[in-house]
């Protein structure tokens, strides 16, 4: 609590919803907090059930925060400053937001399609929420987005996306990604490292078990 509250920084928390922490996770966890630290910002992931064996790649970070306690006990006394990132939200966030809010809470939920709306298990908690644009983000997707507007403070309308991209798995298949991710200078979409290997291995998985 107090490593995470050490200075004035925002601080962006991950709120951690499944019952496993997967490869993918691992990978948007890992990618999360490695842009967090170069931009100056504290993360922290909660939830995280103590019995959960934590994937290598994850406890090989040792500026990541693992709490096992809910945001809602660790913030208790200002849920006021914490702004859930919430695809349901009525307003959009802006680059204002930043004067409003410390805390940046986001589900730690693999994105689904069709969407299953998770992120309503924080939001009845009664946090207030923005929303990012009407396209589902990945979650790493979604921490990248709201740096930009509230610390870069870029508008959400002038960020670059690519939606639903479509990456090639090997010459003849390809599989199109459900979400919106930020576009690179390149025209890609921004991923986490080892994402589309990720990708690529677990689709030819599921051609194989279709075999
Ligand atoms: N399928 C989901 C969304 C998971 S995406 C669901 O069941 O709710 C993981 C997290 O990224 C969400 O909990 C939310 O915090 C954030 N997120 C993704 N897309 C978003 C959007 N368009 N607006 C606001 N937050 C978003």
């Amino acid at each position: 609590m107090d490593k995470i509250r050490s200075d004035k920084a925002q601080t962006y928390v991950v709120e951690h919803l499944d019952p496993e922490l997967g490869p993918w996770s691992a990978l948007e966890y890992q990618a999360i907090t490695q842009e967090s630290a170069s931009a100056g910002l504290n993360f922290c992931l909660s939830s995280v059930p103590r019995e959960l064996e934590l994937p290598s790649e994850l406890r090989a970070i040792c500026n990541l925060v693992i709490e096992h306690q809910s945001v809602e006990d660790i913030f208790k006394d200002d849920k006021e400053r914490i702004c859930l990132l919430d695809p349901a939200a009525k307003a959009e966030l802006s680059p204002e937001d930043a004067a409003k809010f410390d805390v940046f809470l986001f589900g730690g939920i693999l994105g689904d399609d069709p969407p299953r709306d998770r992120t309503s298990e924080l939001r009845k908690k009664g946090f207030n929420g923005r929303r990012l644009g009407p396209v589902q983000m990945t979650t790493d997707t979604a921490v990248r987005v709201t740096r930009m507007v509230v610390q870069q403070k870029v508008p959400l309308n002038e960020i670059p996306y690519v939606d639903y991209p479509e990456l090639p798995i090997d010459e003849h298949e390809s599989t199109e990604m459900p979400f919106r991710y930020v576009k690179d200078a390149d025209g890609l979409p921004v991923m986490p490292k080892g994402m589309i290997d990720l990708i690529k291995k677990d689709s030819e998985k599921g051609f194989e078990d279709l075999l």
